[in-house]
C-alpha cells in the first residue's frame, strides 16, 4: 500500500476530513495538517482526530487535497501555488470538475501538471467536521479526470489514496463528469430545493409541513444541504444544469396531458416503467 508522509487537506469539513480520517485508520499516511477559514471547525477537527495539526499553509505536504466549496478553488490553488514543492500532488473532492481544472490552470501555472482533479460519490447532506466519519467512502465510487499533463505516478498515487479510503475508482474527462452530475445530483438538488421554498412560500406553509410525512421527507433530504456548496455547484455546472432542467420540464410537460385526461394506464405504465429502473439500479445491475 502507498503511503503518504505528510497530507495537507484544505477544508477539514465533511469530505476533507472523512479523506483525513479515512486515510488514517488505513495507516496510509503519517501527519495530517488542517488548513481552514473557521476556527472554530478547526478545533474540532483536531477534537476529533481528523487533523494532527492546524497550518498556514501546506508547502510541507506530498499530497494536498482541497475539499472547499468550489468557487473557493481559485483563491486557495492561488495560494498554495507559490510554495508547493516539485513532488507534491494536489487533489481535490469538488463536485464540478470543468471550472476546477480551468481554476487550477490559471493558479498553478507550470506547475498545473501536479493536479489531479478527483471527486467522491459519497456524501451527505451534513457538512462541517463534526460530520466526519472514516468509513464514508467506503465501496462508493470516486471519478478522476485525468489531465492530459498528469504523469502516470501521480494519478496512480491519488488511485492509491482512494482506495486505501476503501473507494472504488474510475476516470472519466471533465466534461462527460459535469454532463453525468448534472443530470443525477446537481438536478435532484435544484428540485429538491425549489419544491422546499415553494411550500415555504405559501399561506398554508404550517398546514403543508403538518402534514408532509415520509413520502416529502424522502424526496427533500438533500435540501438540507449546506447552502453555500450548492450555490458554487449549481453556478458553475449551469450550462449542463440547465439542460437537465429543461429534459425534466419536457417530461412533465409530456405527463400533463396523462394527467388531464386521467389517462391511468399510461400513468400506470410511466411508474411501473420509472420502479423498474429503480429496482434494477437499486439491486446494482445498471453499473
Ligand atoms: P463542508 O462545508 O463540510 O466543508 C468545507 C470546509 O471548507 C469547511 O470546513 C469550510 O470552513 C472550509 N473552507 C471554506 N472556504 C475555505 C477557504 N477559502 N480556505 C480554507 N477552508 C475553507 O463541505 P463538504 O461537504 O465537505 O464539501 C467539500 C467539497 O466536496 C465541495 O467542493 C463539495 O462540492 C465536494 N463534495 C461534497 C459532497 C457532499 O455530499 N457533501 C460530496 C462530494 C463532493
Amino acid at each position: 500500500m502507498m503511503r503518504f508522509e505528510r497530507v495537507a487537506v484544505i477544508g477539514v469539513g465533511l469530505i476533507g476530513g472523512s479523506f483525513a480520517l479515512a486515510l488514517k485508520s488505513a495507516k496510509a499516511c503519517g501527519q495530517v495538517v488542517g488548513i481552514g477559514r473557521s476556527a472554530a471547525n478547526l478545533r474540532l477537527a483536531l477534537e476529533k482526530g481528523l487533523i494532527d495539526f492546524v497550518a498556514a499553509d501546506a508547502s510541507d505536504a506530498d499530497l494536498i487535497l482541497v475539499a472547499t466549496p468550489v468557487a473557493q478553488f481559485p483563491q486557495v490553488l492561488a495560494s498554495i501555488a507559490p510554495r508547493l514543492k516539485p513532488s507534491a500532488i494536489v487533489t481535490d473532492a469538488g463536485s464540478t470538475k470543468r471550472d476546477v481544472v480551468a481554476a487550477a490552470r490559471t493558479a498553478l501555472g507550470a506547475k498545473f501538471r501536479q493536479f489531479v482533479p478527483a471527486h467522491p460519490i459519497a456524501g451527505a447532506e451534513k457538512s462541517g467536521a463534526g460530520a466526519a466519519q472514516a468509513g464514508l467512502f467506503r465501496g462508493k465510487r470516486v471519478v478522476i479526470t485525468p489531465l492530459p499533463e498528469n504523469s502516470a505516478d501521480s494519478l496512480q498515487a491519488v488511485e492509491a489514496a482512494w482506495t486505501a479510503c476503501g473507494a472504488r475508482v474510475s476516470r472519466m474527462s471533465a466534461e462527460e463528469h459535469d454532463a453525468v452530475f448534472a443530470a443525477v445530483s446537481h438536478l435532484p438538488h435544484l428540485l429538491a430545493y425549489a419544491l422546499v421554498h415553494e411550500f415555504a412560500a405559501r399561506a398554508n406553509s404550517v398546514q403543508l409541513f403538518g402534514y408532509a410525512a415520509g413520502g416529502f421527507r424522502d424526496f427533500t433530504r438533500i435540501a438540507s444541504s449546506h447552502p453555500e456548496m450548492w450555490r458554487d455547484i449549481c453556478v458553475a455546472n449551469r450550462e449542463p444544469l440547465l439542460a437537465e432542467l429543461d429534459r425534466y420540464a419536457d417530461k412533465l410537460r409530456a405527463l400533463r396531458p396523462l394527467l388531464e385526461r386521467g389517462d391511468g394506464a399510461a400513468l400506470e405504465e410511466l411508474f411501473t416503467e420509472a420502479r423498474a429502473a429503480r429496482e434494477r439500479w437499486l439491486n446494482g445491475e445498471v453499473e
